[in-house]
């Protein structure tokens, strides 16, 4: 009888410990991620849902690569490096905006020149540019999000709660996408009712990845980055200026990477 007290008193023990453990994990996970050491390249990563998952070992020691870079002398406070994501969300920011050609589509007005000049030189370059979204308010992000999230609750097999998940990785919640800063921006070579990368045109792509930093941007969700970023939207480009673009896209970071150096 004695000992079989001392048994459960072991075993209970033993499941408490594994509980803590367990908790403390998972605790981790959602605190800020450090990529290559306190002197290199951190990005919070607090809204994935495993942030160390997607990393390899060679992207860590990217990590410190970047660290002995030297990095542009700017001022990271300025309107082109604003950073809004699912990490530093932001519902009260409304850039001056003005139309884009007479497509219905707005765009930060400190920055549209450089767009209809990267627009212009895509043509120029024998190819029909197509821009789909430009400037969302908080308010217009909310709206696409709801209307997401009732599509999929819609047929019954979602409840509105599940649904609002399911939408989370579809669309960016509201006053988290890059689509609020008036500087993202989605081109692609044609008009797509459903994007699907594998059907749009590689050489457009290549176009544009080799050339935009000439005109200032960016590809601000690159496949390769979807574990810092939350996304993969090859066709998503982001002004920054052409100083910081040139250094971003010659050193293969992305904004969340560059941005976090200085802060
Ligand atoms: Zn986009």
């Amino acid at each position: 009888m004695r000992i079989k007290k001392t048994v459960w008193v072991f075993s209970m023990i033993v499941l408490l410990f594994t509980l803590v453990l367990i908790v403390n994990s998972r605790v981790q996970l959602t605190s800020e991620v450090i990529v290559g050491g306190s002197d290199s390249v951190f990005v919070r990563t607090d809204n994935l849902d495993d942030p160390l998952s997607g990393y390899t070992k060679s992207e860590t020691s990217n990590g410190n690569k970047y660290a002995e870079l030297e990095f542009p002398n700017i001022n990271i406070t300025d309107w082109e490096y604003i950073l809004i994501n699912s990490g530093k969300p932001m519902n009260s920011y409304a850039p001056e905006v003005k139309q884009f050609e007479d497509s219905g589509l707005y765009f930060d007005s400190r920055a549209i020149k450089s767009l209809t000049a990267l627009v212009q030189a895509a043509r120029d370059a024998g190819f029909e540019p197509y821009l789909s979204i430009g400037y969302r308010s908080f308010s217009s992000q909310q709206q696409v999000f709801n209307e997401k999230a009732s599509e999929l609750s819609q047929d019954g097999t979602y409840s509105y709660e599940e649904a609002r998940q399911i939408a989370a990785e579809l669309v960016a919640k509201p006053g988290t996408s890059d689509h609020q800063t008036g500087l993202g921006i989605d081109i692609t070579d044609k008009q797509y009712d459903i994007y699907d990368y594998s059907k749009m045109d590689r050489e457009f792509f290549a176009w544009l990845d080799a050339h935009c930093a000439e005109y200032g941007f960016i590809k601000r969700y690159p496949s390769d980055k979807k574990n810092i970023t939350g996304w993969d939207e090859p066709w998503h480009y982001r002004y920054v200026g052409t100083e910081a673009a040139a250094f971003i896209s010659e050193n293969g970071l992305c904004l969340e990477e560059f941005v976090s150096h200085y802060s």
